[in-house]
């Protein structure tokens, strides 16, 4: 394995796809490390809610305060000793769980369309896979951050399937919500990622698109892995 070719494999989709299950699966086998870059955008919102600001706040700052805001955030990715998982600290402290809340979901879309804060976490994540050898997960990782990946998936499945399958995982996990709480979050995410402005989630050209609707982790890790070994091939 370690001879192997090292590659960028970005993984790009709508919100609740099972982006993140693929790309930690893949990473593991390919014993790369794994970036979730969503929970890079969850964590800038929860400092907003740390420090009492609503997102207008944010977006009326001018670029001076907007620096100093960002310079106020270190992001951090640590393996779990139990999990072997690689998880978000915010200066650090381990906020995994806490940005995952539907509190968090629900303003994580307007933080992320301010363009300041688009740019300084693509920096971070171009860096991170400055060496190649990575799997990151998002909604622009093959269109911005790494135009250049050598595979590039883009994810997709019914909104229903996806809001069925994060309620049941929101549930496992003790929270109490409703499916059509859950469904309005994703449907609301997917319309304001896909409209903004700035670096909107759309399909790379050159993406493979994976639709899982019908599919379970097993069949669909066994569909990307032949495009992963095809790509370290090429
Ligand atoms: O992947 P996840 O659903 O945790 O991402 C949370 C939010 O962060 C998305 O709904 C989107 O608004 C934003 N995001 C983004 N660009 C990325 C990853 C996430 O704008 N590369």
């Amino acid at each position: 394995m370690s001879e192997r070719k090292k590659i960028i494999v970005a993984i790009d989709g709508y919100s609740s796809c099972g982006k993140s299950t693929l790309a930690k699966a893949i990473a593991k086998y390919l014993h790369y490390n794994y970036i979730d870059s969503g929970a890079m955008y969850r964590a800038v919102t929860l400092h907003m809610l740390h420090k009492n600001m609503v997102v207008a706040e944010l977006n009326a700052m001018n670029p001076e305060e907007m620096k100093v805001f960002l310079n106020e955030i270190k992001i951090t990715f640590h393996l779990s000793p139990e999990t072997k998982l690689s998880e978000i600290y915010l200066n650090g402290v381990n906020v995994d769980n806490e940005i995952r809340t539907m509190g968090i979901s629900d303003l994580v879309s307007p933080v992320s369309a301010i363009s300041a804060v688009r740019k300084r976490m693509v920096e971070k994540q171009q860096f991170y896979g400055g060496h190649r050898g990575i799997v990151m997960d998002g909604r622009d990782i093959g269109t911005t951050v790494f135009p250049d990946a050598e595979l590039k998936i883009f994810m997709t499945a019914d909104k229903e399937v996806r809001a069925k399958r994060r309620y049941e995982e929101l549930r496992a996990k003790g929270y109490r919500l409703t499916l059509d709480e859950v469904y309005q979050n994703i449907a609301s995410r997917d319309q304001q990622d896909t409209s903004r402005s700035e670096s909107p989630l759309r399909q790379a050209n050159d993406a493979i698109v994976l639709d899982n609707s019908d599919l379970n982790e097993n069949e669909q890790m066994a569909i990307a892995l032949e495009w992963v070994n095809q790509a370290i091939e090429a």
